[in-house]
């Protein structure tokens, strides 16, 4: 689960970060107030979308006046900002942060990540800050800085002065000390919130010489949703591909992608392999869905119309291994799913496991147009002869 700016800023301050005075704003007119409510000019409005590169894609705008603020605001709002992270169609826009513009002198990067290899978190921290870390890490390697933490023992001063004596030219030591107990505040941050990103990128020391957070991230670990209560309040479902809420409210398993061969499959190592055949075969899936072991036959059902109401979709894989989930109960999700809607695609069925036999009387029986896979390889080759057909 992803935060936006101004609310990961909210838990920066409460963990003792500093962060620009600001206020969320939903219209040009709220934006204005919140302006003169705020230290400036100038101000900063920043669009509030989950996506990164705001500010090359013009998410981000300086005002010099009370009423430009209104207008960046009113620019920005309604409108999709699109950035490298968004996707060619962007996001559209609900909510601006308003600002107080700092005056930067250095812009650093500063982060906490899980290491997956090492199975730690690893505090990363950088003096090219402001631009894109992946591109600094290709580049100029030797300029991005890491430290490994070890759960246990936690994060030590030793770590933070690791850091922070990297940084050329070397800041007065009073910002050096800032700078430190912001490493070890980002650090508590994450551990508490589990995160599975906590990220300042550009973390500033102004021309004032203060420290301060300018952007804030923070991705939270959704398994642990259960003990972060709090946190669930966050989630803001306008950020999400509705399909993907739908999804989530049924517990399927449901990512979108780019193809147009959508797959229903029953346990995620048998969804994947199902993705590789597909691909194998010469065409693209459209999702991955795993219905999960013991889904249910309404949960077969919503799956189905998911994967109907992608308009990307051009045929249907159906790949059920009968375990838990027997074949019959699929078959009658599968049929109860095309009383409601039309299958308006050709429709690929490979079955195998238990109730078999009665999984496929059921599809045979019934009015459903559909072709029978003998095994996964020839339902790969009939799906995307299909889609060649229709294109
Ligand atoms: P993104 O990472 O999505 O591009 P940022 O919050 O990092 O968005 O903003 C982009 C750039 O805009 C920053 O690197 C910084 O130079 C400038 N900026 C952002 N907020 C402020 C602020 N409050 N005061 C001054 N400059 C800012
Ligand atoms: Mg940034």
């Amino acid at each position: 689960m992803k935060l936006h700016e101004y609310q990961a800023k909210e838990f920066f301050k409460r963990f003792g970060i500093p962060v620009p005075e600001g206020k969320v704003t939903r219209s040009g007119d709220e934006a204005l107030a919140a302006a003169r409510e705020l230290k400036g000019p100038p101000w900063v409005v920043k669009a509030q979308v989950h996506a990164g590169g705001r500010g090359k894609g013009g998410g981000v705008k300086v005002a010099g006046s009370i009423e430009d603020v209104k207008e960046a605001a009113s620019a920005i709002l309604g409108t999709p900002l699109v950035t490298k992270q968004t996707g060619p169609d962007g996001r559209k826009v609900h909510q601006v942060l308003v600002e107080e513009g700092v005056q930067i002198d250095r812009e650093f990067y500063l982060a906490v990540v899980i290491d997956r290899a090492k199975a730690m978190p690893v505090v990363i921290f950088s003096q090219a800050g402001g631009m894109e870390i992946e591109e600094v890490a290709v580049r100029t390697p030797e300029l991005v800085l890491r430290q490994f933490v070890d759960p246990v023992a936690g994060w030590m001063s030793y770590q933070a002065r690791t850091l922070a004596y990297g940084l050329d030219p070397l800041p007065d030591s009073d910002t050096l000390k800032d700078i430190m107990a912001v490493m070890g505040k980002l650090y508590r941050a994450f551990v508490s919130l589990d995160c599975s990103l906590a990220e300042i990128n550009p973390l500033v020391i102004t021309e004032q010489g203060k420290v301060i957070a300018v952007d804030a991230k923070i991705n939270i670990d959704d398994n642990a949703l259960p003990r972060q209560k709090e946190l669930r309040a966050f989630d803001d479902p306008k950020e999400k591909d509705p399909l993907d809420v739908k999804a989530e409210q049924y517990n399927l398993n449901y990512i979108r992608l780019s193809g147009n061969i959508g797959a229903m499959v029953n346990g995620a190592g048998l969804a994947m392999a199902t993705m590789d055949v597909i691909k194998l075969a010469g065409a693209e899936p459209a999702n991955f869905l795993d219905v999960g072991g013991g889904a249910s036959e309404e949960m077969v059902t919503r799956g189905l119309e998911i994967i109907l109401e992608d308009e990307n979709v051009k045929a249907i894989l159906i790949n059920i291994f009968g375990g838990i989930l027997r074949c019959d109960v699929l078959a009658r999700g599968v049929l109860a799913a095309a009383e409601k809607t039309a299958i308006r695609v050709p429709l690929i069925v490979r079955l195998e496991g238990t109730n078999v036999e009665e999984g496929r009387k059921i599809l045979q029986e019934s009015k459903l147009k559909f072709m029978v896979a003998k095994d996964m390889a020839e339902a790969a080759a009939m799906v995307t002869e299909q889609v060649k057909k229709s294109a």
